[in-house]
């Protein structure tokens, strides 16, 4: 049976500083949050489980919301901080932070911006398994067309790569998602879908938000944003529903958890 995993990185949404736009943290909570909000009710209501990996600092903000989501989704960590990180402190911390509020044993870890973190670091952390590895060439950020597409281990850690296609490693990616005509994204994802029989896919919360006040953020990060792109999603998770597939999390498929 062909499985998949929505997998969300619930963070303040810094996107504007990247920028140069100013925004407070409340603010960035608050976008994050009427995002999540409206994700957590699409979820709810179309039975779709999702691995959600999420900063300490929001869910300290969002306690209440966090224990509602660990309801139904699997909870992993997006380190403490989403603009800082010391791997000596926050991974652990992050993942202490989130069992406690949630009740979960957390599991997965997700750092953000994909950004390149030792496997050993992580497994010392008391992780069982990493989705920090974009198996693709984005311009600026990262070349990892060198690494494996499929799930391996490093250095005794899991480590589970985002979905690429599985030619021309085009990532399918939540930029991607929102660029794309979505009958072009769904020939990668049924090309993926049959030769990974697993795949997953990453969005953001501040996506699901409206987005159109922040102008001087890039047309591709917010050309479709808030209701439009949920509208979008749900055409895609009813076209995916007509695969057959089931929709799924990181701990179900790869560690044996039911
Ligand atoms: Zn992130």
């Amino acid at each position: 049976m062909k499985k998949v995993v929505f997998t969300i990185d619930l963070e303040e949404f810094d996107t504007p500083l990247d920028h140069g736009i100013k925004i407070d943290l409340e603010e960035q909570l608050k976008v994050s949050t009427e995002g999540m909000l409206r994700l957590k009710d699409f979820f709810d209501t179309n039975k779709i489980p999702a691995t959600i990996f999420c900063t300490g600092q929001y869910a300290i903000r969002n306690k209440q919301l966090m224990k509602d989501l660990a309801a139904c989704h699997e909870i992993g960590s997006h380190t403490m901080y989403h603009g800082s990180f010391d791997p000596k402190i926050d991974l652990v911390k992050s993942r202490e932070v989130l069992s406690k509020i949630t009740g979960q044993q957390i599991l997965g870890f997700r750092m953000p911006r994909m950004a390149n973190v030792q496997a050993r670091d992580i497994l010392e952390a008391g992780f069982a398994y990493s989705a920090s590895i974009n198996p693709t060439f984005i311009p600026g950020r990262y070349n990892n067309l060198n690494k494996p597409k499929f799930p391996f281990r490093e250095d005794g850690l899991l480590q589970i790569p985002a979905t690429v296609s599985p030619l021309i490693r085009f990532p399918l990616f939540w930029l991607s998602f929102k660029n794309l005509p979505l009958c072009l994204y769904q020939i990668f994802a049924n090309n993926s879908l049959n030769y990974y029989e697993t795949i997953n896919l990453y969005f953001h919360p501040w996506e699901f938000a409206d987005l159109s006040s922040y102008e001087k953020i890039p047309k591709f990060i917010r050309k479709i944003s808030g209701k439009d792109l949920l509208l979008k999603l749900s055409n895609f998770t009813d076209w995916l529903r007509t695969k057959n597939v089931i929709f799924t999390t990181f701990e179900k498929v790869y560690l044996n958890y039911d």
